[in-house]
């Protein structure tokens, strides 16, 4: 018997892989009885924002792990593309309609015990069976107050993440590698203002549009200012980003000999360093904002953005230090997470998360799928200890193993690395009929 809180996408996915694998499954969902503050229907796998589960072409993040799903036969992907409405090259759907589909599925589904209340606490569940957390980023208060604890304390409220882009992207022209004084290695890569880039960049900081925070993240942004959006440092005055994130102390630009007068930092996201996030530029601002003002940063103007930076309320734990490879918690092996509170971000990336976690708990996958593939790569990257500063993260290109052989532009090179994860994928299932 497997107890799976949660019947959100990756609750879902994880009861619908394990019973279809003849695995017994209890489905514990608080609905109707109680509600998080972004969901309002008594359905399962509700989508609480956009109806959008983003593009669908091949050579893309989203079209890759969608194609990946499908190969795994996910409930969520085959749902979406039986209820979806026209959106050019995306995938969306009728969220009425989806919904109801996976929750008739799943209610259907011979294996699955449905039980509705809140999971307060894990004590009650039998200690010698197998436990799958997947309730999501608005876990209720009292079930993520024994998370805390069960993670050792590593776990997040809130995300507050960076931009992050891709190293090949950068003007290396413009911007150099070095560490602050010379401290360690030259570890960082520096994009160095002059004064009149700095002023026309601080202008367009503090004019930018920022994105709509839900009425109860307002509540919640207004305690929490440990982690303050980079557009409301600018706001504090001319210098308050010169003196904090973009302090040139200690930076000497190799072109002009001279320190300059502001310096944005990039920060490898892990060992591999095709990722780099911009250090200190947690924000608020909406996506095509980021775009425009950060571009503005010399050495950043025709970067390639793998993840835009984010704030919002969002329960996650610290997985690289608490979960073992196969999403089961170090300290407690028969416990399993899934879903968004591991640290993935996205419906689609949260859905898959419960679909790998319920096919190794049933035994049918020995491990995550090959790094080659959209999948494999995101879940290393929730498991990759040298991420430092760990947030939530989404398909990017960014998270995959570089080709062997470099392909040119941008199109290309994504078609290939879509092409070659496939090829691995189907590769990895054919043994057993996987
Ligand atoms: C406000 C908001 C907007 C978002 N918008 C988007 C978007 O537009 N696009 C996108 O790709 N991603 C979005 N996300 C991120 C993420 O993809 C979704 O939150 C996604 O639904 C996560 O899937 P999940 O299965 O992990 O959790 P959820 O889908 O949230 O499912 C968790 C389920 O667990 C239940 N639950 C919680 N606590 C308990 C408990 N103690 N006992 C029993 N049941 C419990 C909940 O009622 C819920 O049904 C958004 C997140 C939030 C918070």
């Amino acid at each position: 018997m497997v107890h799976i809180t949660g019947a959100g996408l990756a609750g879902c996915e994880c009861a619908f892989a394990l019973a279809k694998q003849g695995v017994s499954v209890r489905l514990y969902e608080m609905k109707p009885l109680r509600y998080s503050p972004a969901h309002k229907s008594e359905n399962f796998a509700e989508l609480v924002c956009s109806n959008s589960f983003k593009a669908e072409r091949l050579a893309s993040a989203s079209g890759m792990l969608k194609e990946e799903m499908r190969l795994m036969a996910s409930l969520v992907l085959d749902c979406a593309e039986e209820t979806r409405v026209p959106a050019g090259g995306a995938l969306a759907v009728d969220r009425e309609k989806f919904a109801a589909l996976v929750t008739e599925r799943i209610k259907t589904c011979k294996n699955i015990e449905i039980i509705r209340g809140e999971v307060l606490s894990l004590e009650k569940l039998p200690e010698k069976d197998k436990i799958v957390i997947a309730t999501g980023p608005l876990t209720s208060q009292a079930l993520s107050e024994e998370l805390k604890k069960l993670c050792g304390g590593l776990l997040s409220f809130h995300d507050a993440a960076a931009p992050i882009v891709s190293f090949e992207s950068i003007n290396m022209d413009k911007a150099f590698f070095a560490a602050r004084y010379g401290r360690g290695g030259a570890d960082y890569i520096n994009c160095p203002f002059d004064k009149d880039e700095y002023i026309n960049f601080l202008s367009a900081l503090k004019e930018a549009e920022t994105a709509e925070l839900h009425e109860f993240e307002r509540e919640n942004f207004r305690v929490y200012e440990g982690c303050m959006p980079i557009e409301t440092l600018a706001k504090r005055g001319e210098d308050a980003i010169r003196f904090g994130p973009l302090r040139p102390v200690g930076l000497t630009d190799p072109r002009t000999g001279r320190r300059p007068y502001a310096v944005a930092q990039l920060r490898k996201e892990n060992e591999r360093g095709h990722m780099y996030n911009i250090v200190g530029f947690q924000t608020n601002l909406k996506f095509g904002e980021q775009k425009r003002v950060f571009s503005m940063i010399p050495g950043l103007e025709n970067t390639e953005f793998l993840r835009y930076g984010v704030m919002h309320r969002n329960i996650f734990i610290n997985s690289p230090q608490v979960l073992n490879r196969d999403l089961s918690l170090k300290a407690r092996p028969n416990v399993y997470f899934a879903g968004q509170i591991c640290g993935v971000e996205g419906y689609m990336e949260s859905a898959v998360c419960g679909l790998v976690a319920g096919l190794n708990i049933s035994g049918k996958f020995a491990g995550n799928p090959p790094e080659e593939t959209m999948t494999g790569a995101l879940l290393a990257y929730i498991n990759d200890s040298s991420v430092k500063d760990f947030q939530p993260m989404g398909a990017n290109m960014g998270l995959l193993p570089p080709l062997e052989k470099a392909v040119k532009g941008r199109q290309p090179r994504y078609q290939a690395l879509a092409e070659r994860g496939i090829a691995a994928l189907s590769e990895y299932l054919k043994p057993q009929g996987r």
